[in-house]
Formats: structure tokens, sequence, C-alpha cells
């Protein structure tokens, strides 16, 4: 098996000490200053005016424009929008680096695909958290963590790799396990996962079976709950003891249609259409239209998401969800 690296295995001596500036306050960007100052390391947040900052400030950081911020850091994190980091980075972060400090990021993409060219005298690592930054926080408070990847791009001090590491278990994530990785197959299997998977593959499985039903005359709450709602149950069983854990607490019943009939809907065919999600992220197709549209505005993405937005299962979504306030919109607390 591969090396996992938890607590215990990590020295994180090259950190301590060292000033880390975390660019963008968002949704990784909160998580990873919040827990890096809670591992005792001295954050400070750089970003422009406006919302974040003023969140920021709230939680107690010292807050500073872009450029100000990572002029004496050791570590710059930029967690900024991937579609924002190439400019922000030319016109805010490269020349005002420090040589021999280390440039990060949470997410391989700018540098896998050439939007962000790095100084040659700095260090260049990633250090991405599997999971959604709100949950990063969340299960550090609970003493846990959300398992990361680290990898290295450029390491001009030697030093990159435990720097990364001590990184990592800074945010929480050698809690939980930490593994090592490139830019590359970082970010080609983080788009895929999200693409194919767990975000593309979910919503449209879910929305799928919701249109099944309520075509087929059945109520639109019933159809809510059944295809929505009780996803997180399950998935809940699967993350704590995989798909052999679901299975042993789901009905018989549910184990058989589970075996006769999910590969009815997922099957050769789908598994064909994945592979070819996979080769568009692998040769840049994917990327160069993720970067055109951003660059014209975004109008197929905004298109897309208002229509989303009026789609039957948001809006019972939204009715059901007020009568379960303890269900709440963890991204809103
Ligand atoms: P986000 O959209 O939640 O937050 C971005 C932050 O950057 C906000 O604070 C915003 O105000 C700030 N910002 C935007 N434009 C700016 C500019 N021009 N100048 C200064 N500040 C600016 O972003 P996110 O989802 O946390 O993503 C950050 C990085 O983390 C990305 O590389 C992403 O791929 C990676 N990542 C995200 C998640 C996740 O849970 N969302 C998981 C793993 C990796
Ligand atoms: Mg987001
Ligand atoms: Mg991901
Ligand atoms: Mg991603
Ligand atoms: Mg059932
Ligand atoms: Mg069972």
């Amino acid at each position: 098996m591969v090396k996992v690296y938890y607590d215990q295995d990590i020295n994180s001596e090259v950190l301590q000490g060292k000033k880390v500036t975390i660019v963008g306050y968002g949704s990784q960007g909160h998580a990873h200053a919040q827990n890096l100052r809670d591992s005792g390391y001295e954050v400070v947040i750089g970003l422009r005016e406006g919302k974040s900052a003023e969140r920021a400030k709230e939680d107690g950081f010292e807050v500073k424009a872009v450029a100000e911020a990572v002029k004496d850091a050791d570590v710059t994190m930029v967690l900024l929008p991937d579609e924002n980091q190439p400019q922000v980075y030319v016109e805010s972060i490269k020349e005002n680096m420090k040589p021999n400090s280390a440039l990060a990021f949470a997410h391989g993409f700018n540098i896998h695909f050439s939007q962000v060219v790095p100084r040659e005298d700095v260090d260049v690592f990633l250090v991405a958290p599997k999971g959604p930054g709100h949950l990063v926080r969340r299960t550090y408070e609970e003493e846990a963590g959300v398992p990361a990847l680290f990898g290295v791009y450029q390491d001009v001090t030697g030093k990159a790799a435990d720097i990364a590491k001590a990184y990592a278990a800074g945010v929480g994530a050698a809690r939980a396990g930490v593994l090592e990785t490139s830019f590359q197959e970082e970010t080609e299997t983080d788009l895929f996962g999200e693409q194919a998977v767990l975000c593309g593959g979910v919503t449209s499985l879910v929305k799928s079976g919701f249109e099944t039903l309520t075509e087929a005359g059945y109520q639109p709450e019933v159809a809510y709950f059944e295809c929505l709602h009780e996803l997180k149950l399950i998935v809940d069983l699967m993350y704590e003891g995989g798909l052999e854990n679901m299975r042993y607490s789901i009905s018989d019943t549910a184990q058989w249609g589970d075996f006769v009939s999910g590969p009815r809907v997922v099957n050769d065919e789908t598994k064909a259409r994945m592979k070819e999600v996979l080769t568009d992220i692998q040769d840049g197709t994917f990327a160069k239209g993720w970067i055109l549209e951003n660059q014209a505005n975004r109008p197929q993405f905004n298109a897309i998401n208002a229509a989303e937005y009026k789609h039957p299962i948001t809006q019972v979504g939204k009715d059901l969800r007020a009568l379960m306030p303890f269900v709440g919109e963890s991204v809103n607390k």
C-alpha cells in the first residue's frame, strides 16, 4: 500500500515560526486560516476589500491587500477561485514573494495547465484537502480531519515536501491521512471525481431519478425524499464503512435491487462516457473550455445555473427543508 502520513509521521518543525499568508477567505480559505491558527501558526489574510475581507476581520484575522500580504510570507497559499488565480498571481503575487519562500495551491489546475507560471526561485507545492472547505473546518473542530493530497512541483529549498506535509498537518489533514501525489495526478483525478461522480454524476443521477418518479405521477415530495434527502444517510454509511457497511445496513430487498438494477442504470455505456470525460480532462479540452467560458464572462455557466435553479427539485426541496430546521444549510452557518 502507498505511504499514508499521519501526525506522528510528520515533523512540523520546518513550518514552526513561519509566516503563512492565505490569499482568499472563501470555502477553503477560511478553513485553512482558522485551522492553521488553531494549530499555532501566524496567519495573515490577503484579500481585496469586500464581504470576505469583512468576515476575515470579524474572525480576528489581520487582512491586507494581496500584494502587501505576500511580501513577508514564508508560505503563500492561493485560495482564490481557480479562474481568478492567473490574474491575481501576475498583478499582486509574483513580484512580491520573497525568494526561497513557497507558493502553494489547494488544486493543481493553474500550474498543470500553465495558467500560472511560477517564479523559478520559490518552492511550489499543493495541499489539496479531499473535501469541501466547510468540512475541513468542522472536522478540525471535532478533533478529526479531512484527508489531503500533497505534491511538489518545484523544490528550490530542498524542503518543499516537508513544508507541504507540515502544512497538511496544520490544517488537520494528517489526522485522517495525507498521501503524496503530483500536480498532474491531483488535477486530473480531482476534475474527474467532481465531474463524473461526486458532483456531476450525483446531481444527474438524483435529477433523473426525481424526474422518473414525478413523470410517472408520484408526489414530488416523496420523490425528493427518496432520491435526494436519503442519499446523505446512505452516503454516511459508505463513508463510515464502505459499500459493504451500507449494504449490511439496508434490507436484503434493497441489496438485491442494488445488485440487479444498479448496473442497468450505470453500465458499460456510462463507463465509456466517463472515459470520454477523462480524456477531455487529460488532453486539456475541458480546461480550455472553462478558461474561455470565463474570458467570455460565463454565458453558458450562467444560463445553465439559472435553468437548474428553476428545476422542480430545487423548489420542492426548499419547501421541505424549511419544515426540517435541523437539516440546516451548513455553508451559511
Ligand atoms: P471560493 O470561491 O469559496 O473563495 C474564493 C475567495 O477569493 C473569496 O474569499 C473571494 O472573496 C476571494 N477572491 C476572489 N477573487 C479575488 C481577487 N481578484 N482578489 C482577491 N480575492 C479574491 O473558493 P474555493 O472554493 O475555496 O476555492 C479555492 C481553491 O481551493 C481553488 O483552487 C479550488 O479548486 C480549491 N479547492 C476547493 C475546494 C472547496 O471545498 N471549495 C476543495 C478542494 C480544493
Ligand atoms: Mg465555490
Ligand atoms: Mg475535489
Ligand atoms: Mg475540485
Ligand atoms: Mg427505501
Ligand atoms: Mg442488509
